[in-house]
């Protein structure tokens, strides 16, 4: 198993909307092999495509790393609906190594998505599931969860953010 690499904080493609996925062929399926063995190398419970420079609504999700069954593809998904109760806890990202901050969003979600063969599918998802979902999905719209975390938070951590974004820039 590699990984393909993952882009760091600064990289432009890590602000780009994904472009939806039509075909779903043998270039999607390694597509995703790709990022399951890239997430799995990383140590990641989760994977969005931009994260490894492709710019597609496509999304792969491990909550539990020892346990394969958990293991979830996601294509064009997107949050059908989601519960007024919501719920605050601390998130880190593989693209802003070495930052965390707390992040506020809904507890629950119903989530609408392809699967790998373009099969339309739902899933119910709470508490870690919902929110590395959440995480993911926002991603795929070129948001970072720093973007999400308190004024004050950011304020922390944006001297790292700085030096990431130049390390990103010298390659
Ligand atoms: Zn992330």
């Amino acid at each position: 198993m590699r990984s393909l690499g993952v882009r760091i904080y600064g990289d432009d493609v890590l602000r780009k909307k994904g472009e939806p996925v039509e075909e779903f062929d043998e270039a999607l399926a390694g597509l995703i092999r790709g990022m399951v063995e890239t997430m799995i190398v990383e140590e990641g419970v989760g994977l969005a495509a931009p994260q490894v420079g492709v710019s597609r609504q496509v999304a792969v999700v491990n909550p539990e790393p020892d346990n394969p069954d958990t293991l979830v593809a996601l294509v064009n998904p997107r949050i059908v609906s989601c519960s007024d109760r919501t719920a605050c806890v601390e998130e880190g990202c593989l693209s802003v190594p070495g930052v965390r901050g707390k992040v506020t969003r809904p507890a629950e979600i119903e989530v609408e998505y392809q699967d790998e063969g373009g099969e339309r599918r739902r899933l119910k998802a709470e508490g870690l599931v919902s929110r590395i979902i959440q995480h993911e999905i926002d991603h795929l719209n070129g948001v970072l969860f720093v973007d999400r975390i308190s004024l004050g938070a950011r304020a922390l951590v944006r001297g790292k953010l700085r030096e990431l974004a130049r390390h990103d820039r010298q390659g």
